[in-house]
């Protein structure tokens, strides 16, 4: 048989399979799978990774065997055989994500902090180093020197890692004994509004004030909420004056936050304000060197000159190129230059896609064989529940929408259940490999159309 139409009848064959098997797990486990040969009534198909390759002889020989017996009357055996080229890639990434579950970094449900934010991984240059050294000073002084610190700059170049390395910090510095909480202003806006919905109000007043270091993320948020804006003061008031730290940060500095008012401003200016600019090229480099070790790329000092170069604004860009890379290169051993731009550009052509959430909704109904309404609406059958919780975590991850405006899309759902789902499916990624896949998939549909 012509190789060409081996081509043609698995086509067939996989539509035949698709009767049979639902389409996302065909979907994940035959992507990449191809016929190359039949031999002595053996049908040879060569599969992309040894995960791949045991699932399709544990789970599926049998039915594929009948399916394709179907097709081909002739066959009476089929042979998984090893892409070693494709195989690399994954051993890869099955070892990032196989490290990332040992390493597995759970935010603590009280403090509410992510211990992968430390002093230690945080790279100093002139950029931060003021705001790196209040945020040292803080710790050791905690409630004196600087209070409350302030710390504003553009996104991603570092607020929340030092905000939350200063709580880490203050936890292992102390023991424990100083009780810690990080929110984001989301966050806190979110449970004020519930705590006065569930006429909780003093349970949460309670909350807040009983701790010894306050650290608030994005205050910038608070513009034009005015509720939130004079429960912070109420909230800051009594903690500064029973020396309590406080730490803020925003995207700009506080007399530039429209819509706030002047009360707090000047509570905000009342200590240290400090900023983080963008990195130059020493400290962006040391910043993909440090990463780059973290992850186990290996890639050469080269390539990460070239990323350092071109991505200068955005330290999370800066991490994102890196990821990118090294998940497209099969190989690192004859890595060039060119090869390196390439892949580059397509980083930041995708990075600056615009993508829309009606997008992203119609290629996960797609890929789950749903109907979009049925994903969005509010009915508990069992097989919409994961395609929708994954629907909201891509949402997340990709628009960077936040949980009240992906709640409003998916028919008014509570900003509460939308968290949910998306840690539990930030969570189970970590350990369900299949799910990982179909991620990755949807990932690579949704930025590649
Ligand atoms: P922001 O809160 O300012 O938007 P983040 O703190 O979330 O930015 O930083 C974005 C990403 O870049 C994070 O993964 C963070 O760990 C990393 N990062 C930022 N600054 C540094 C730095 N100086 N050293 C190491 N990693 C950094
Ligand atoms: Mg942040």
């Amino acid at each position: 048989m012509e190789n060409k139409d081996l081509q043609t009848i698995w086509q067939k064959i996989l539509a035949g399979l698709e009767k049979k098997v639902p389409r996302p797990t065909l979907k994940t486990w035959f992507n990449n799978v191809v016929p190359v040969q039949i031999y002595n009534g053996i049908l040879k198909i060569e599969v992309p990774n040894k995960l791949v390759k045991d699932w399709l002889e544990s789970k599926f020989h049998l039915i594929l065997l009948k399916t394709v017996k179907e097709f081909i009357h002739e066959i009476k055996n089929i042979e998984y055989i090893l892409n070693t080229q494709t195989e690399r890639v994954t051993r890869r990434i099955s070892k990032y994500s196989f490290q990332q579950k040992i390493t597995i970094f759970e935010v603590h449900p009280s403090t509410n902090l992510n211990p992968r934010y430390r002093f230690e991984n945080f790279v100093v240059g002139s950029n931060n180093e003021l705001a790196f050294a209040a945020a040292q000073g803080v710790v050791q002084n905690l409630g004196t020197k600087f209070n409350p610190l302030f710390i504003y700059g553009g996104v991603g170049l570092g607020k929340t890692h030092l905000l939350q390395a200063i709580g880490n910090e203050v936890l292992k510095k102390y023991n424990n004994i100083k009780k810690v909480r990080y929110a984001t202003t989301e966050q806190f806006t979110n449970e004020l509004i519930n705590a006065l919905k569930n006429q909780t109000i003093d349970e949460f007043r309670q909350k807040f004030r009983e701790i010894d270091v306050l650290i608030l993320d994005d205050v910038h948020f608070l513009s034009g909420k005015n509720k939130s804006q004079e429960e912070l003061f109420h909230t800051f008031n009594e903690l500064y004056n029973s020396s309590k730290q406080v730490v803020f940060s925003s995207d700009r500095a506080p007399r530039m936050i429209p819509d706030i008012e002047e009360r707090l401003q000047s509570r905000f200016e009342g200590g240290l304000v400090v900023d983080i600019t963008p990195p130059d090229f020493e400290t962006r480099l040391a910043i993909l060197r440090l990463k780059n070790q973290e992850k186990n790329y290996f890639l050469p000092d080269f390539a990460l000159e070239i990323i350092a170069e071109k991505i200068t604004k955005n330290i999370r860009e800066l991490e994102g190129a890196l990821n990118y890379i090294a998940f497209r290169l099969k190989n690192i051993t004859n890595l060039n230059k060119d090869k390196i731009e390439i892949l580059l550009k397509d980083y930041i052509k995708q990075s600056f896609k615009q993508i829309s959430p009606k997008k992203i909704i119609k290629i996960v109904a797609e890929f789950y064989n749903l109907k979009e309404e049925d994903l969005l609406k509010k009915v508990r059958k069992k097989e919409i529940i994961k395609p929708r919780q994954v629907l909201m975590y891509l949402l997340r991850e990709i628009n960077k929408l936040s949980y009240n405006t992906i709640g409003e899309l998916l028919n008014n759902r509570d900003h509460t259940t939308v968290l949910y789902s998306y840690e539990k499916i930030e969570k189970e990624i970590q350990q369900n490999f299949e799910l990982y896949q179909e991620i990755e998939i949807l990932k690579e549909k949704i930025l590649n159309v």
